[in-house]
């Protein structure tokens, strides 16, 4: 049994087996093999050997009829050496142990190269050896595979799925409804696998360092995503508690979900609160309502765009949008103007930057590329022909570009006039507040904008200079820095004071540590993943507004983040204690 930290980015706990996505979505299963099938099973590994020798020979061949002189043959001959190694080894573990070859074969190579990975390696031989190991791991699992490769109990579970780093259009690729959870060795509460993942409800731990070498397919482990704990191949007792643990997180979640969902959102002396929900695909609209979202308070579009070579037209977003509108009935939708660069890089739009959360992203992008601009506006304003649609436009940091931005919506409104076409021209635009300087002229920015929304993801990175997705920094990460409080503060203040309805659309929104707070100082729409609904509105349902500005006054009295953390905890611990 092993036991490792990483950041708890989606709470919940789970239990199953390990899917190492890296391993080109090979899965290991570790089931038992029968003991009548155990020869087969042995001997099923020794053809596989006997191929895999086959192809790197087929490979040295051609190496030493193409490049005679080179020594390219040589890295092969070492392969088909560390395959013949493996024999023996493998051949225990099926015999022995009853593993199936395809877990013997990755469980023996991690091994190895967690140990070559353990020893200081100036030369950069050791790391030399570990490619050629994947390599060999690769080959093998590719021939296993291919002769079972959908058996049943190979490609059917569900599983939980590890990897270095996931990236939007990876996550897209996934079938969400086998993911039990997600563990990765990269990102931070705010990258898109935490979001995701909260979106879907999935236990989630990010920034385990090397992870993917720690674990082998098919591996027993409990995620622990509200504590950040993963626990691989647990010993009886552990896993007895954890199933316990696991029972009563999803009952409690059903349980908050059923209570909640017909109550109204308000605080306990009857204030109203608006709670609408972050979707990122037209389909998550349905879940929103189920869980009890009075709206959509952030469409994230980029996800439309996630293959480059099929951008989307203008006639496939309209339909996206006029569904969730429709799906919605009534309620308001905010989408979101796309927000393409640095971590939602998508379709591969932007090109490389040096320092791409600085760089061309959201709106500055989309006035170098206007074609997706202006093909997106027609489209959001079409749809808003059939609901309550409002825009609002990313990475805001100048007074210029809301008015520049308007302008071009102003232009494509007379366009769509001229050809007949029906939108509302009364279609809130607001603007998200994710930068500083938005942040801190944000009474400037409501002489133009009919909203804020408060992207606390960016606000949080930009304030703190700390990059969102980098987990070696993820400590400095802190939404509850007095910094980020004040300004937060000055920010509904300042929407406030403009009569500009201010909402919150980042993660912080959703995490009920912080929802008194929040209302405290004044807040009073919340968009958040579906998910987190009924746990931000239990914690305002329970308080008065009087509370929670006590609440607020307190926290802004506090010197650090943790001190914040720690008393917004015992405040919400005795709320909500299984959360904690
Ligand atoms: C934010 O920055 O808080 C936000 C909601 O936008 P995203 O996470 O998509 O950058
Ligand atoms: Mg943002």
């Amino acid at each position: 049994m092993q036991i490792l930290k990483g950041t708890p980015v989606s709470p919940g706990i789970v239990i199953g087996e390990a899917f190492l996505l890296d391993f080109e979505e090979f899965r290991m299963p570790r089931r038992a093999v029968e003991p009548e099938a155990i020869e087969a099973e042995v001997q099923r590994f020794e053809n596989a050997v006997d191929r895999v020798v086959a192809e790197i020979s087929e490979d040295v061949k051609r190496l030493e009829e193409s490049m005679p002189d080179g020594d390219l043959h040589l890295i092969f001959n070492g392969h088909i050496a560390i395959v013949r190694e493996l024999v023996p080894t493998v051949v225990d573990s099926i015999r022995k142990y009853r593993f199936t070859p395809e877990h013997a074969v990755s469980k023996k190579i991690r091994q190895t190269i967690k140990l070559l990975t353990s020893r200081d390696d100036p030369s950069g031989f050791a790391a030399r050896i570990v490619a050629d190991f994947t390599d060999v791991e690769k080959r093998l699992l590719r021939v296993l595979f291919g002769r079972r490769g959908d058996s049943k109990s190979g490609a059917a579970g569900k599983s939980i799925v590890f990897a270095r780093d996931l990236t939007p259009s990876q996550t897209m690729a996934l079938d969400r409804t086998k993911i039990l959870g997600f563990v990765t060795e990269f990102g931070g509460k705010t990258s898109h696998t935490a979001i995701l993942a909260r979106a879907h409800g999935i236990p989630a731990v990010v920034g385990i360092a090397d992870v993917t070498r720690e674990v082998s397919g098919g591996d027993t482990v409990i995620v622990d995503g509200t504590k950040g704990i993963l626990i691989v191949e647990p010993d009886g007792e552990t896993l007895k508690k954890y199933r316990a643990l696991e029972k009563s997180f999803i009952s409690f979640e059903k349980r908050t979900a059923e209570e909640m969902r017909a109550q109204p959102s308000e605080t306990r002396d009857g204030i109203a609160v608006a709670l609408l929900a972050n979707i990122e695909l037209p389909e998550e609209a349905k879940g929103a309502r189920e869980f009890g979202a009075g709206g959509i308070g952030l469409f994230r579009t980029e996800f439309l765009y996630f293959d480059a070579r099929n951008l989307p037209t203008e006639k496939e977003q309209f339909e996206k949008y006029r569904s969730v509108l429709q799906a919605m009935d009534g309620r308001p939708v905010t989408i979101r103007a796309l927000d393409i660069g640095a971590d939602k890089d998508v379709a591969g739009i932007a090109s490389p930057e040096r320092n791409p959360f600085l760089g061309l992203r959201g709106i500055r992008l989309l006035f170098e590329r206007m074609d997706l601009f202006r093909t997106q506006l027609r489209a959001v304003l079409r749809a808003s022909a059939f609901g309550k649609a409002r825009l609002m436009f990313p990475m805001i940091s100048t007074l210029e570009e809301v008015k520049q931005a308007k302008a071009i919506v102003a232009d494509v409104r007379e366009e769509l006039d001229a050809e007949g076409a029906s939108f509302d021209p009364e279609m809130p635009i607001g603007v998200m507040i994710e930068v500083p300087s938005a942040a801190i002229a944000a009474d400037i920015l409501c002489s133009e904008a009919d909203f804020l929304s408060i992207g606390t993801n960016d606000l949080v990175q930009y304030v703190m200079a700390v990059d969102r997705v980098n987990e070696k920094i993820a400590p400095l990460y802190q939404p509850g820095h007095p910094a980020v409080l004040r300004l937060l503060r000055s920010v509904i203040d300042a929407g406030a004071r403009a009569e500009r309805p201010v909402a919150m659309c980042g993660e912080m929104s959703g995490d009920p540590l912080f929802t008194a707070l929040l209302l405290g100082f004044g807040l009073r729409s919340f968009s958040v993943v579906p998910s987190a609904i009924p746990e931000v509105k239990k914690v305002l349902r329970s308080v008065t507004i009087a509370e929670a500005k006590q609440i607020a006054q307190d926290a802004l009295a506090l010197p650090d983040a943790h001190q914040v953390v720690e008393y917004l905890t015992e405040k919400t611990k005795r709320i909500i204690p299984e959360l904690f």
